[in-house]
C-alpha cells in the first residue's frame, strides 16, 4: 500500500535491534485516516471470505483492528496480556514470546467470544518473527473457529516469520513488507 510505504519512509526511524519506530502514525499517535485506508485495503483483499470476527492482541493491534472492523462490520476480540478479575470463566490461553519486550507472556481470550461458527481475520500492526501471530492462531485453533487469514500493516520480511507461516499454507496479507533496513535506508518487497 503506497500511502503506508511513504509514511514509513518519511517518518519511520530504524532503531537498534531491528526495531522500526513508527510511533507518529501507527502505534502511539495513530493516524485514523491512514487506518481507514488500511481497512479498505484489507476489505478488498478479504471481501469474498465472509469474515465474522476480527482477532488482535493488545495493545497496538487494537486501534487498527477497530477501524478495519468498520469495513467488515464485525466485532473485534483482542487477546489480553494481563490477568484480571474482570476476565472470568473459561479461557483459551497461549504463551507468546515478545519481540519488543524480550520476554514470554500468556495471552487469553474468553471462550464466550470465539467459537467454531466464527470465520476469523487476524489483524496486527507488525509481523516480525511471527510469535504473536502463532499465539493467536493457537487460540483460534483451540476455539474450533476457521482461520481465514491475517492482515498485517508492516511485515519485517527479513525476520522470516511471515514467509514461514505462508509456507504452512496460512494466508498473510501485509500492506508493506520490508526486506531490508538500516539506519538510513528501508527497502520494500515489490
Ligand atoms: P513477532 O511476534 O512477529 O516477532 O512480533 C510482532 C509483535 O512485536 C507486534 O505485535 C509488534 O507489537 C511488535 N513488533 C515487532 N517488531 C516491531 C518493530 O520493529 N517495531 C514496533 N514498533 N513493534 C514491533
Amino acid at each position: 500500500m503506497e500511502q503506508l510505504k511513504q509514511r514509513i519512509l518519511t517518518e519511520g526511524r530504524v532503531k537498534s535491534g531491528n526495531v522500526l519506530k513508527v510511533d507518529s502514525f501507527l502505534n502511539h499517535q495513530m493516524d485514523i485516516h491512514l487506518f481507514d485506508e488500511m481497512g479498505k485495503a484489507f476489505k478488498e483483499r478479504y471481501k469474498e471470505d465472509e469474515i465474522t470476527k476480527i482477532v488482535t492482541i493488545e495493545a497496538s493491534g487494537i486501534g487498527i483492528a477497530c477501524i478495519v472492523a468498520r469495513h467488515f462490520n464485525v466485532p473485534v476480540v483482542f487477546a489480553k496480556k494481563s490477568e484480571s478479575r474482570n476476565l472470568d470463566g473459561d479461557l483459551y490461553t497461549s504463551p507468546i514470546y515478545s519481540f519488543t519486550h524480550q520476554k514470554e507472556y500468556m495471552v487469553r481470550v474468553s471462550k464466550k467470544f470465539l467459537s467454531a461458527e466464527d470465520k476469523v481475520l487476524v489483524i496486527d500492526d507488525f509481523l516480525a518473527n511471527g510469535k504473536a501471530l502463532i499465539g493467536l492462531l493457537d487460540i483460534i485453533k483451540q476455539s474450533g473457529a476457521t482461520l481465514v487469514g491475517a492482515g498485517i500493516a508492516i511485515e519485517k520480511g527479513f525476520q522470516g516469520g511471515g514467509d514461514a507461516l505462508r509456507e504452512q499454507g496460512i494466508r498473510i496479507e501485509s500492506l508493506a513488507i520490508i526486506d531490508e533496513m538500516g539506519e538510513d535506508f528501508i527497502k520494500f518487497r515489490d
